[in-house]
């Protein structure tokens, strides 16, 4: 009949989300990404630099042909073995691709959701661990760095055997920090844990450290990499890499076509051009110097250092000074707000020379208005 209304349907839509959403993902907030029209973005660690016209034309002519018509292939064979080769998975390990990293800490996180299990992380670092862990029903615990950002490696053990972590993370190189922990402080670690032990190298472009090589030698270790950082974020391509064993499982929720054709075809042709994207990665890593130095000599901020493509550093006033910057459309990162740990603190994203030098004059003249306007 037209307009009769069982009474189990709420009259007004509020009622009506409360009654079907789970009461912990609406208490959530989306994850949020701020407008960046116009401004000189770097606040998000990409690459600055575009792709040489002959790679262009090259991309045009693969994604034009490209079957668009036909699923992707399911298992992304070919993508898998240059993945491999490039990024020297050991023999014996296998690889799963993820629509970028993210998705990749979903699986893990879907995998092993038992009843009562928990997430180890620290704090602070990359925030989907503990927003995708939540949202798959894991605990999470986040054991505190200390004062300088490093591992406190017996609060570490100490929550480990407390809790007893399913799935623990550790982003080395650490974002929002930049820094590598101590590769010792991480084997104590691994032989310590009786869960996985999930190594995210998503600033190995930067970085001259990995687990990748070792991970024959720790079967509780996975070791997670992006394309996103080195200069691939838009195509969304993540992967890790360990035993067979353990990933046979994770593949088991993976959504069979994850990786769209564009995806596949378009990161195999620049794989095949690693070289461009490791040139502008070297080149990044000499602007971080350049602007390491640069920040330092100004008064009033502090450099932490950094072995990723990007710094953070302190400065009284440091949300003033964000809001200032963006006045004078250059967009960083403000973490101070966001953990007691990060107070006072932003994350600029190493950019081009002219972004970079754009920056630093924004940030001064910011920072003379502010203390100008305050003082
Ligand atoms: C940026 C970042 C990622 C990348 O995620 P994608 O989904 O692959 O883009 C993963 N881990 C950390 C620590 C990051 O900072």
């Amino acid at each position: 009949m037209m307009n009769e209304q069982s009474p189990a349907i709420p009259s007004d839509i509020a009622t009506w989300v409360e009654r079907v959403v789970r009461d912990d993902v609406r208490a959530l907030s989306s994850y949020h990404v701020p407008p960046s029209a116009g401004m000189i973005k770097l606040d998000a660690m990409e690459n600055p630099y575009g792709l040489p016209a002959d790679v262009q034309a090259e991309i045009g002519a693969i994604v034009a042909q490209a079957a668009f018509n036909r699923y992707p292939d399911a298992e992304a064979h070919e993508l898998k073995a240059l993945l491999r080769e490039t990024m020297a998975v050991p023999a014996g390990m296998d690889v799963l691709l993820g629509n970028g990293s993210d998705e990749i800490i979903q699986m893990l996180c879907q995998t092993c959701a038992r009843p009562g299990a928990v997430m180890l992380g620290v704090e602070p670092s990359f925030v989907m661990f503990a927003l995708v862990a939540k949202v798959c029903g894991l605990r999470f615990v986040g054991v505190p760095l200390t004062v300088d950002y490093q591992l406190d490696v017996d609060a570490v053990l100490a929550a480990m055997a407390e809790h007893q972590p399913a799935l623990s993370f550790f982003a080395y190189p650490n974002n929002p920090t930049g820094n590598l922990f101590a590769a010792a402080d991480l084997e104590r670690i691994l032989r310590a844990s009786t869960g996985l032990v999930v190594i995210d190298e998503a600033y190995h472009p930067f970085a001259q450290a990995s687990f990748m090589p070792r991970l024959p030698e720790f079967p509780n270790l996975l070791v997670m990499r992006t394309v996103s950082k080195l200069g691939l974020a838009g195509l969304r391509l993540g992967l890790i890499a360990g035993r067979p064993e353990w990933l046979a499982e994770f593949d088991k929720v993976r959504l069979p076509y994850n990786l769209n054709v564009l995806t596949q075809c378009v990161a195999k042709c620049m794989l095949g051009h690693h070289a461009v994207l490791d040139a502008q990665a070297a080149r990044i890593c000499e602007e971080r110097g350049r602007l390491s130095t640069r920040l330092a000599s100004i008064r009033g901020v502090q450099v932490h250092p950094s072995d990723a493509n990007f710094i953070l550093f302190k400065a009284a006033r440091a949300a003033d000074i964000f809001e200032a910057l963006k006045r004078r459309r250059v967009l960083i990162k403000k973490l101070t707000g966001s953990h007691p740990a990060l107070q006072d603190c932003l994350r600029v994203t190493v950019g081009t020379p002219d972004e970079n030098d754009a920056f630093v004059r924004a940030l001064n003249a910011s920072m003379e208005e502010i203390g100008g306007r305050h003082a």
